[in-house]
């Protein structure tokens, strides 16, 4: 995102919090820890708001591409290793995955002196100390000293990231380095080989024929791999069975108790599977099975395999058809505002990362068809003009996803999806005519009152579910929930806004690109294994969180320490928090992501039957018949009342030609 505008937001955010007289509900920022390297660089303004999102950058597709294979004596590949492995998100690879990212690593040597890396800078690169002694600085201030064995710059593999904190070499330095493409590269190759070859070996297993590829992927997901040591009892006759095992390295010897002896029957190895009898038939272990070397299986829960039914493939259904729009971008004209310090400017709404959306009505040239769809929109011909700088589009390699904002946004007809009534273009940007979506933004309602009350919670929670229901059946993942994204109309209703990162997606298919919001990132993300459809599932469970408690439950002033708490996956509920609501949270912030509800056999249903939702009536919701409890919530008066104020520069972006908007 742009480094102004964001300073800007940042800015707003904390004089909108001040104005408001509110404390910021992270208050109690934590003190700076060791990796202050590569966070967002407004630390102090940052309270109360918090990191933009993160861009979705394309990995290298060059086939010909090839990691970097350096050799390294066993001394430096633990120093690496350990390195790594200290590191809550670099350390969660497979063994598998260590040795060729442990051989990419550089050798690089500085001089005493020398920067390695400097505040500002865009950052590309992650360090292992080898030798040698650096100095961190911040502001002109110290910071710390990094000795053998210490990372810096590690945000910058996960993605593009300005670096907040200056590194000089004290002594002669000797670095092992990696950077992002190489990382991401070797990390996603790795998880999709990996994949491929345990569904190809799922597929050949008998309980599972039959099966469709996305119902084995959903199996997948749900699973575990787990490693026994030699001679480690697996299965134990006799036992209850819980799990169903396929063995990916190693070999299982079967035994049987024949009379008080034990009987070998025969030996597994890998591709073979066990387990399955006792949970077909619901009876106890038959045999032991035990390992008889190091033995790693994927491991299937009994509710997962029992459960599994083979999963209509839903395909991704034919769009509804776009009316073109017979409205001219010359026809729209600019609200003003009618009070206050900016009286006469236009109405700026919101300001993005490619732009600035603002109010705009049309003139007397509305068509009579045009104005019945208006208002079914909301407001009477009042509409929200998203304009996009086409110059940073392109900059920042962003034509694809403005591309699939603008498809899905057409295609969508949803009450819980924002309207989309029109798309122009001219030499310097892009627009979307939206449907003003006039209750302003979600993130700020719940800013001015710190958290919601339970109904408002499930009311909200309800109409995303609507929204990623629809979506999901037109076989899009929305991938960026958070209440920054979520739109209340004059209704109170909430709308999802901002399609930037939405991916169209088969069942059973995974999606590989790093995006999303540091504190909404689900596990599978950071992990680089590859994502779906359970991403959405997974930030609903953080969104009803943050609703109801104000803050997101994996938090800290410090990226590294968020990811780290996703890794672990825990978190506490506040004691005010409902038995009900917890529930839910739980299940859906599950890291597996074939157990979260929404993920599992019951797909969607699992949600709207939960408990927690139990008051609601989703027939009512659906046909926009319920009373609202947000309404309390939104100001009256002027159609810009429930939005901040913004003014805009008037500065003229470059043209660009290139071609790639066409379709607007
Ligand atoms: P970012 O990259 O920061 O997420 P973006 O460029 O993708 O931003 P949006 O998030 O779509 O842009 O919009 C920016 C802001 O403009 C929103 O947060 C909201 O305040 C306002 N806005 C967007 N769409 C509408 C709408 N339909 N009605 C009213 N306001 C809107
Ligand atoms: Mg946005």
């Amino acid at each position: 995102m742009d480094l102004r505008l964001r300073e800007l937001r940042l800015q707003e955010e904390k004089e909108f919090l001040e104005s408001v007289a509110l404390p910021a509900p992270d208050g109690t920022s934590e003190p700076l820890g060791d990796n202050v390297l590569d966070q967002s660089p407004v630390e102090e303004a940052r309270r109360g708001s918090r990191e933009q999102a993160i861009v979705p950058e394309p990995l290298m597709t060059n086939d010909d591409w090839q990691a970097l294979c350096v050799p390294k004596s066993p001394r430096d590949a633990s120093l690496i290793l350990d390195a790594v492995k200290r590191n809550k998100f670099l350390r969660c690879l497979g063994d598998g995955q260590s040795q060729p990212l442990v051989e990419s690593f550089t050798a690089q040597q500085y001089q005493p002196g020398d920067t390695i890396v400097a505040e500002g800078d865009d950052g590309h690169t992650m360090y292992i100390v080898a030798e040698g002694e650096l100095r961190v600085t911040q502001k002109g201030r110290q910071l710390r000293t990094l000795l053998p064995g210490d990372v810096f710059g590690e945000l910058a593999v996960l993605y593009n990231c300005s670096r907040t904190a200056t590194v000089t070499a004290l002594t002669l330095v000797q670095l092992w380095a990696i950077d992002r493409q190489t990382y991401r590269t070797i990390i996603t190759e790795n998880a999709k080989r990996h994949r491929t070859e345990v569904l190809t070996g799922l597929r050949g297993v008998k309980p599972l024929k039959g099966l469709s590829d996305a119902a084995l992927s959903q199996l997948l997901d749900s699973a575990e791999e787990r490693t026994f040591t030699h001679n480690e009892v697996i299965i134990q006759e006799g036992d209850e069975g819980r799990t169903f095992f396929f063995i990916l390295r190693g070999q299982v010897e079967v035994t049987r108790n024949v009379e008080g002896q034990e009987e070998h029957i025969r030996v597994l190895k890998a591709g073979d599977h066990f387990g399955e009898l006792s949970l077909i038939r619901n009876i106890r272990r038959t045999a032991s099975c035990r390992a008889q070397n190091e033995v790693t299986c994927i491991a299937v829960a009994k509710e997962d395999f029992q459960e599994l039914s083979p999963m209509c493939a839903r395909e991704t259904g034919s769009f509804l058809e776009g009316s073109p729009t017979p409205l001219q971008l010359q026809d729209l004209l600019p609200v003003f505002y009618e009070d206050g310090e900016q009286q006469g400017k236009p109405v700026v709404l919101g300001t993005g990362g490619f732009g600035t959306v603002e109010l705009v009505r049309t003139g007397e040239v509305l068509h009579a068809t045009d104005r019945v769809r208006c208002v079914e929109g909301g407001q009477d011909h009042l509409f929200a003009l998203k304009r996009l700088r086409k110059d940073h589009v392109v900059q920042k390699h962003q034509q694809e996803h403005v591309l699939m904002e603008k498809k899905v946004l057409q295609e969508s007809r949803s009450p819980f999806i924002v309207r989309l009534f029109g798309t122009f273009r001219d030499s310097r940007h892009v627009y979307l005519l939206l449907e003003f979506c006039q209750g302003g933004e979600l993130w700020a309602k719940l800013r001015e009152v710190r958290c919601f009350t339970e109904p408002m919670a499930i009311f909200c929670s309800a109409c995303v579910v609507e929204a990623l229901d629809y979506l999901h059946t037109q076989g899009i993942v929305y991938r960026d929930l958070k209440p920054e994204n979520l739109m209340l109309d004059a209704k109170g209703y909430v709308k999802l806004v901002d399609f930037g990162f939405a991916k169209a997606l088969k069942r059973g298919e995974k999606t590989y690109s790093f995006c999303g919001t540091p504190e909404y990132l689900a596990p599978e993300i950071l992990r680089h294994e590859g994502h779906d459809y359970a991403v959405d599932f997974w930030t609903l469970g953080v969104l009803i969180f943050e609703m109801l408690v104000g803050r997101p439950p994996f938090h800290s002033t410090e990226p590294q320490k968020i990811y780290s708490k996703i890794m672990d996956g825990i978190f506490s509920f506040p004691v005010f928090m409902s038995e009900a609501a917890c529930s839910l949270v739980a299940k859906l912030c599950r890291r597996r992501p074939g157990q979260r509800l929404g993920n599992t056999s019951s797909g969607i249903r699992g949600i709207r039957k939960h408990r927690w939702f139990s008051t609601l009536s989703w027939k009512k919701l659906a046909l926009r018949q319920i009373e609202a409890p947000t309404v309390v919530l939104l100001k009256q008066g002027f159609p810009y009342a429930n939005f901040k104020r913004f003014s805009i520069s008037g500065q003229l972006p470059e043209e660009e030609f290139s071609g790639w908007d066409e379709d607007f």
